[in-house]
């Protein structure tokens, strides 16, 4: 499906292959957590790895820096050896430390224990209410930190309705038409993120990446999946489905 042939689905669309989505695992119960920077840091340690080895890292860094400011002004060379489980250590590290030490930097300035305290802290919960681009501008100013980072900080930690488009939601959500194939992550944020309920956001994050582990994978499981009909790339034989060495059939 070239991007000129491409039109925004309904949202009627897009609810129908949630509830087919929803048939298939169910519906997610978002539980915020409210912590921030925990999550802006989780989401930087899970860049190009999966989320055991992102977990183990994380769990790793806390244990070794107890708190943020241990973790800013640790060694370098300490801080990618915790982190090492999660891979890219030599890119995340200081990644780590330029976004806490910009959160702390654009806090009003005041002593030096204030700033202790402030950087033991790092209180972003002002992101919480604030208007949706100031904080997504704010977040995505942060050294290392993208588009898909910023959403997982304002879903996962404040309930608000943010799609973040990892690898599984790029992939599904291309192949059933929900944005161009070739759109960048920033247009299928957007996008996504223009199609989708807020109630729902969190319910079709959880749900493509489901999809895109079990079924839709880079080499799809067409052959077994509950939403062929439904599937714009499927139809039109532009994916190779597991068992099949040709493109897909026209019609299931
Ligand atoms: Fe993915 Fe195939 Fe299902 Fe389409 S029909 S969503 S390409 S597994």
């Amino acid at each position: 499906m070239a991007t000129e042939t491409w039109r925004r689905p309904t949202k009627r669309r897009v609810r129908a292959i949630r509830d087919r989505l929803r048939e298939l695992y169910g519906r997610p119960t978002q539980v915020p957590h409210g912590r921030p920077v925990e999550e802006l840091v989780r989401t930087i340690l899970s860049q190009n790895t999966n989320d055991t080895n992102r977990d183990v890292a994380f769990d790793r860094l806390r244990e070794r820096f107890p708190t943020w400011r241990e973790v800013r002004d640790a060694p370098l060379d300490e801080l990618e050896d915790a982190i090492r489980p999660g891979g890219l250590a030599p890119q995340k590290a200081p990644r780590i430390q330029a976004a806490l030490q910009d959160i702390a930097d654009r806090a009003a300035p005041g002593s030096e224990a204030e700033d202790a305290a402030r950087i033991d802290s790092l209180d972003l919960d002002w992101l919480r209410d604030a208007p949706r681009d100031e904080a997504m501008d704010f977040l995505t100013s942060l050294p290392g930190v993208g588009r898909k980072t910023a959403a997982c900080v304002l879903i996962f930690s404040f309930g608000r309705p943010e799609i973040p488009v990892d690898t599984h939601v790029y992939r599904v959500g291309g192949r059933l038409g929900l944005f161009p194939p070739d759109a960048s992550f920033e247009r299928a944020h957007d996008e996504m993120r223009a199609i989708t309920d807020p109630d729902d956001a969190y319910e079709l994050h959880i749900n493509l990446i489901a999809h895109g582990r079990r079924v839709c994978r880079p080499r799809p499981r067409c052959g077994e999946c509950a939403l062929r009909r439904m599937c714009p790339a499927y139809q039109k034989g532009e994916v190779t489905p597991v068992g099949s060495k040709l493109a897909s059939p026209r019609h299931s």
